[in-house]
Order: structure tokens, then C-alpha cells, then sequence
């Protein structure tokens, strides 16, 4: 059986108890998780396990492997404790969702724009988009209506499409069903309000970048 994944059932689970399923050097599975592993743009939990600092959290297939410091001293079938740092999942929620809404607002207003990647840290989440045009002119329109979805404070629901193959997505009805394995929160007005600002990478590429209005 792959890990349990509880950030999935409950995003605002910040600790479970789970039992050591393997250890292979510094490498560590368990049977339940609440440390999200980096995944569709969303980076990885800041953590521990039995009081070890998590270095990295990555997928391998449908299993999650903890990279723990050397001589960590676990063993298959020891019971630990598993923690996340709150703040930062928050942030990490808060930063993804606005990506989500920026990326969508996008996409149906300009179908035509081509969307090349996205990557959501604690500190700022980044959306690139092949455009012709300077991207800060979509900024009135995406304030206006980012606005209008944290007021109307949405259910966003998150679930399986798939659970053989954990695949998942988000949904606000009426407005969007996308892919997406990341966490995300319960509702829009979990969003706030946020900064959106332009960057160039040049190449016929525009990023916007987000940040939390609050820092
Ligand atoms: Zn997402």
C-alpha cells in the first residue's frame, strides 16, 4: 500500500502519527503523511519526522520519499510523529490558489495564451505565459476579479478524477474543473489579497509573479 496521503483528506491536518514502512540510507516511507511533496508547481512541506528536520519530500509513483539527515536511526515498523510547519502550508495554500486563479482568469479571457509553467514557494508563486504583449495590462481585469472571488468567499471543492491512479482536481462550479495534486483550500476568501507583479524573462515569455498583500 503507497502512503496514505492525509494532505489530500484534510489540507489543514498539521500532524498525524504514521509508522516507518522502509528505510534505505537517508531515505524514509511511511504509511501516512501529512508532508506534501513537492508536485504540480507546489513546493514541499517544511517539516519533521520523529523530530528530524525533512531535507526533501519527492514522489515515486504513487509513494513518498522523505530524505531525512544521516543517521536518522529510524526503522521499518517504528511509530513517529509527523509535523508541518502551519505558516508555511498556509502561505503555500494561500499563493497556489491565487496561481490557480490567475492561471484560469487567463485562459478564459485569452485562450489563445499559452501557459509554460508555474511555481508556488512560501515566499511568492510565479505563472509563465508565452505573450506577445506586456502582461500587466490583464492586471486590472485579474485584481478586479481576483478580488471578487475572495469576497464571494466559493467552496472550492478537491478530489479524485482518478484514485488508481491519484489523480486529482479542483472545482469551483460554474466557473472551473482543473487538474491539479497540490493542496488547496476550502474556500476563495482563504485567498486574501495578494500583489501581482510583472517580470520580463524575454523570448516572447511573460511571468507574472504573486505575493501575499499582508507581508
Ligand atoms: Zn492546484
Amino acid at each position: 500500500m503507497p502512503v496514505e496521503k492525509l494532505f489530500w483528506q484534510d489540507p489543514y491536518a498539521t500532524r498525524t502519527d504514521a509508522v516507518v514502512t522502509s528505510v534505505d540510507g537517508d531515505i524514509v516511507t511511511l504509511d501516512r503523511t501529512v508532508a506534501f511533496a513537492f508536485s504540480g508547481g507546489q513546493a514541499s512541506d517544511e517539516g519533521t519526522i520523529a523530530g528530524l528536520p525533512i531535507l526533501e519530500a519527492r514522489h515515486s509513483n504513487l509513494e513518498i520519499e522523505y530524505v531525512l539527515p544521516k543517521c536518522h536511526g529510524l526503522e521499518p515498523g517504528m511509530e513517529v510523529e509527523v509535523v508541518i510547519d502551519w505558516p508555511t502550508r498556509q502561505r503555500l495554500m494561500r499563493l497556489h490558489f491565487a496561481a490557480e486563479l490567475v492561471l484560469e482568469l487567463i485562459t478564459q479571457s485569452h485562450p489563445e495564451a499559452d501557459k509554460i509553467g508555474a511555481n508556488i514557494t512560501r515566499d511568492k508563486a510565479r505563472v509563465d505565459f508565452r505573450w506577445e504583449a506586456n502582461i500587466a495590462q490583464t492586471f486590472p481585469f485579474l485584481e478586479r476579479e481576483i478580488e471578487r472571488w475572495v469576497q464571494a468567499d466559493r467552496p472550492i471543492t478537491s478530489t479524485f478524477s482518478d484514485t488508481a491512479t491519484q489523480t486529482r482536481y479542483w472545482e469551483i462550479e460554474g466557473f472551473a474543473r482543473v487538474a491539479c495534486g497540490g493542496t488547496h483550500p476550502r474556500s476563495t476568501g482563504e485567498v486574501g489579497r495578494i500583489r501581482l507583479k510583472r517580470m520580463n524573462p524575454g523570448r516572447g515569455k511573460e511571468r507574472i509573479e504573486i505575493f501575499l498583500a499582508d507581508d
